[in-house]
C-alpha cells in the first residue's frame, strides 16, 4: 500500500468552473514523478492505497467525489487549511 502526495492537477473545464481529471504525485512540490488520471487513482484507491496533500504544515486526505457536472473527481478533506486544499495546487506542467 502507498501514500501517494499529490502535488499538482489537471483540470477541465466544466459549467460549474472545472474539475481535476488527473493528478501529479512526488515528494517534490515542484516536480511531480508520475501522472495519474482520476480512473488510475481510483483504481489505486479500490486497491487500499491512499492520496494526500500537504501545504502549510499540514496534511489533506483525498477522497473521491462526484463533480456538479456529474463526471467523477477528487476533492480534499473538507477541514483542510487553504494552503493544502487540493484545488489551489498548482497546475501540472508536463513535459
Ligand atoms: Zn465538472
Amino acid at each position: 500500500m502507498t501514500d501517494y502526495r499529490i502535488v499538482c492537477t489537471d483540470q477541465t473545464g466544466c459549467t460549474t468552473g472545472g474539475h481535476i481529471t488527473a493528478v501529479g504525485t512526488g515528494a517534490d512540490a515542484n516536480s511531480a514523478s508520475q501522472r495519474f488520471t482520476v480512473q488510475q487513482v481510483y483504481n489505486l484507491m479500490n486497491n487500499g492505497n491512499t492520496f494526500h496533500t500537504y501545504g502549510a504544515g499540514r496534511r489533506a486526505d483525498v477522497h473521491k467525489w462526484d463533480c456538479a457536472c456529474g463526471v467523477g473527481t477528487l476533492r480534499s478533506s473538507a477541514d483542510s487549511t487553504t494552503a493544502n486544499n487540493l484545488d489551489n495546487l498548482r497546475i501540472c506542467t508536463w513535459k
